[in-house]
């Protein structure tokens, strides 16, 4: 019996390990002609590793009165507590900092009140302590204070685990005094390029600033510990592209007439070196999930029928916008099968390309 040809071109794409929903769908695929992709999970493997934990030196005594304190933790304190608070989450980052501690075999304490803000981070009430971890801008940017004056003390580290204020200590000068652009960002989701001036005059010797920047230079995500408010360390996460990303992007770059565009919630520094790496040119930083919506919005009134291609971690709501929406299956969220058109099970980002052929393919074939 003969299939018409969307049919047979979804159980075509089934063999290649892609479940596309509908008929329906598999012709949107063919219309598109713009291409935006996330980059934890969807270009890159989406495994990253932590591979720097840098405690942050405990700040200076009298210096006003801040939302917390610099305690100075060592290493093993900084990971512990952050995994701690990271365990309830799915988010790649999160599982990072959880193998890291369980690779140097630290015992987790249960964490309470767990809540996740997409994009940004999580907080969690660890052994008493309100443990926030994630995003250096984002953390800074809503609602701990800024002081002045304040001075990085160094080589002022009280034993690792000791978990008391030691000092009157204010928090580093790293807030934000607007809240949404930041010092840790060249970028902001809304086009100011410049970083903004922090009102403390130590701000450029800010350690908290210094090691975000080194790694994010580096192509690394610079993940804050804040502790009771206070900057505790910064860790350094670091993922591997994907094997076949640039194959991929080089590809979809020839069938859609130019090449993707990258979303991404992660800093502009990391998402600019990847980008370069595999042929991406238009990079869009620092996003929020609704900014990834906003921007999948803007393409498509630019002209363009925007295929989305994300892991669903963070970026459910901009599959769900997209004309047509594809899930990179193995880290996948169910919310992502769920917002998704379209999901690759096979876990290769060749997947993408191959289906956009076949579904221009079927089209042909019925128009
Ligand atoms: P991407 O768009 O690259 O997939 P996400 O939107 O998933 O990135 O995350 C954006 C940023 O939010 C991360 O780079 C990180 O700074 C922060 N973030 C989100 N969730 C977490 C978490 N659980 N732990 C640490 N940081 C997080
Ligand atoms: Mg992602």
């Amino acid at each position: 019996a003969t299939m018409p040809p969307l049919l047979s071109a979804i159980a075509n794409a089934g063999r290649h390990g892609v479940l596309v929903k509908s008929a329906v769908v598999m012709e949107r695929l063919a219309q598109a002609d713009t291409i935006a992709m996330d980059k934890t999970g969807t270009l890159t493997e989406g495994t990253p590793r932590v591979t720097e934990v840098c405690p942050l030196p405990a700040s200076v005594p009298g210096s006003g009165s801040g939302s917390g304190y610099g305690y100075g933790y060592g290493e093993e304190t900084v990971l512990r507590l952050a995994a701690a608070a990271e365990h309830p989450s799915e988010h790649p980052l999160a599982r990072a900092v959880v193998d890291a501690a369980r690779d140097r075999g630290l015992t987790l304490p249960t964490a309470v009140g767990f809540t996740s803000s997409p994009g940004t981070g999580v907080t969690a009430t660890v052994e008493g302590r309100t443990v926030r971890v994630g995003s250096p801008a984002r953390l800074t940017g809503d609602g701990s204070t800024s002081s002045d004056g304040n001075t990085p003390s160094g080589g002022n580290t009280p034993p690792d685990g000791n978990a008391a204020p030691d000092r009157n200590a204010a928090p580093d000068g790293i807030t934000s005094p607007h809240g949404s652009a930041s010092p840790y960002e060249s970028t902001s989701p809304h086009g100011s390029t410049s970083p903004r001036e922090n009102t403390s005059p130590h701000s450029a010797l800010s350690p908290a600033r210094a090691a975000a920047a080194r790694l994010e230079a580096a192509g690394s995500t610079a993940v804050l510990v804040l502790v009771d408010g206070a900057p505790a360390g910064i860790l350094g996460i670091a993922d591997r592209l994907r094997p076949d990303a640039a194959a991929a992007v080089t590809s979809l770059t020839a069938l859609a007439g130019r090449p993707p565009v990258l979303l991404t919630g992660d800093n502009a520094r990391a998402a600019d070196r990847l980008a370069g790496e595999v042929g991406i040119t238009d990079v869009r930083a620092g996003l929020l999930p609704q900014d990834k919506v906003a921007a999948v919005g803007e393409l498509g009134r630019a002209g363009g029928r925007v295929l989305v291609v994300g892991d669903g971690v963070n970026d459910a709501p901009a599959l769900a916008a997209a004309h047509a929406g594809v899930a990179m299956g193995g880290t996948g969220s169910d919310l992502a099968l769920e917002s998704a058109d379209a999901v690759v099970v096979r876990d290769e980002l060749a997947a993408i390309p191959r289906l956009l052929r076949l579904s221009r393919r079927a089209r042909r074939l019925v128009v």
